[in-house]
């Protein structure tokens, strides 16, 4: 059996370089609590992401609760289907309703005319992932927001990178949240950032996610540990000097399965005009859910992992009680499939893949 091809790796950069700032940190001995690491890190995205505000939280799940409580936001949140288990589960576990809007069917993103049939009295916020890394159809959703003076945040966890309108994606929305999880295009094994260009909320924010602590003994406001250590933050800072790199391969990569996917048919994702794309993913949508599964299996006989992401919908997780029909989301949902994509996928591991699913 011929070498196996996973849907995703992480990225490692050289050991020595990270091992150098481990003996930094040894010498030091502060690990955690907003150590120098954490804040040259920050300092660091806030400098190559071109944004205001910027913290770093323990992951994207906290970044997208913390985002929630810091919006004061209140009754239902609608949101998209067609995302990772997390953007749901962070409004359900704060105790919110997430109602579901559809998505369209070019991009799979939130679709402006469905989210405003959603809304309702009780209506506090939008919640829009953009999907892969596309940008969601920006102004599109603000018109909706301003309209019902609802709030945004933009779960942009596979956007590093991304622009809009000459614009980093991070500066959309109230808050939007990245995750920098092994498996993202940057990453600091676990973590994650919010990101406003709103000074108040920014500080909030910070209090936040340190418990409250304003100070050694007092104490603003509710708080959660959503703190990251000194080790993940010198992972993202080695990282960080890669990345150029790794999105300059993700597009070579990417490029490479197009050609050999040319004669194919499959439906791509159409990416939102005036935008920079990470080529974060490689998703390809079959005619019939028959078909993604057959091509799934074959693939896997050959050893090699795709992934049905996103499936399930969110909208059938079981404790999901709002079950409004986004007959676009099933489609996309079941007909849809990831291949492998990592920096060090090569171009035989491509055309063998590329071969396996012409055979069909
Ligand atoms: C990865 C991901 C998250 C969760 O981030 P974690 O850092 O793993 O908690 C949230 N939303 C989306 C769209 C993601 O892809």
């Amino acid at each position: 059996m011929s070498n196996h091809i996973p849907v995703t790796q992480p990225f490692l950069p050289p050991r020595e370089e990270y091992e150098s700032l481990l003996a930094d940190i040894w010498d030091r001995n502060w690990l955690t609590n907003n150590g120098p690491l954490v804040k040259r890190l920050e300092e660091e995205l806030t400098d190559y992401l071109d944004v205001t505000h910027l913290s770093l939280v323990s992951n994207g799940t906290v970044a997208l609760q913390i985002a929630m409580k810091a919006l004061d936001l209140e009754g239902e949140i609608i949101t998209t289907p067609f995302s990772y288990v997390a953007t749901t589960s962070s409004i359900k576990w704060e105790n919110y309703t997430p109602v579901f809007a559809d998505i369209h069917p070019q991009t799979f993103n939130l679709d402006p005319a469905k989210i405003e049939d959603a809304v309702t009295t009780k209506t506090s916020a939008i919640i829009a992932t953009h999907v892969y890394g596309n940008p969601c159809d920006i102004e599109g959703i603000r018109k909706v927001a301003n309209k019902y003076n609802l709030k945004i945040i933009y779960d942009a966890a596979h956007c590093f990178g991304t622009k809009y309108n000459g614009q980093p994606i991070f500066n959309y929305g109230d808050i939007s949240t990245s995750s920098f999880h092994a498996t993202k295009l940057f990453h600091t094994v676990e973590g994650g950032a919010l990101v406003t260009d709103n000074a108040a909320l920014h500080n909030k924010i910070n209090l936040m996610r340190n418990f409250g602590h304003d100070g050694l003994n007092n104490f603003t406001g509710v708080g959660i540990n959503g703190k990251n250590s000194e080790l993940h933050a010198a992972m993202g800072i080695v990282n960080l000097k890669y990345i150029d790199e790794v999105l300059a391969r993700r597009k070579k990569l990417s490029r490479l399965y197009d050609d050999y996917l040319e004669n194919v048919e499959v439906q791509k994702q159409a990416i939102q005009p005036n935008s920079s794309y990470n080529f974060c993913y490689y998703p390809v949508l079959f005619d019939s859910e028959q078909q993604t599964e057959t091509v799934l299996t074959n693939l896997k006989e050959h050893n090699i992992q795709t992934r049905r992401y996103f499936y399930p919908l969110l909208s059938k997780l079981d404790y999901v009680t709002t079950n409004n029909s986004t007959p676009v989301a099933e489609k996309v949902s079941k007909r849809i499939l990831c291949l492998p994509l990592y920096h060090e996928l090569t171009e035989e591991d491509i055309s063998r893949i590329s071969e396996i699913i012409k055979e069909g």
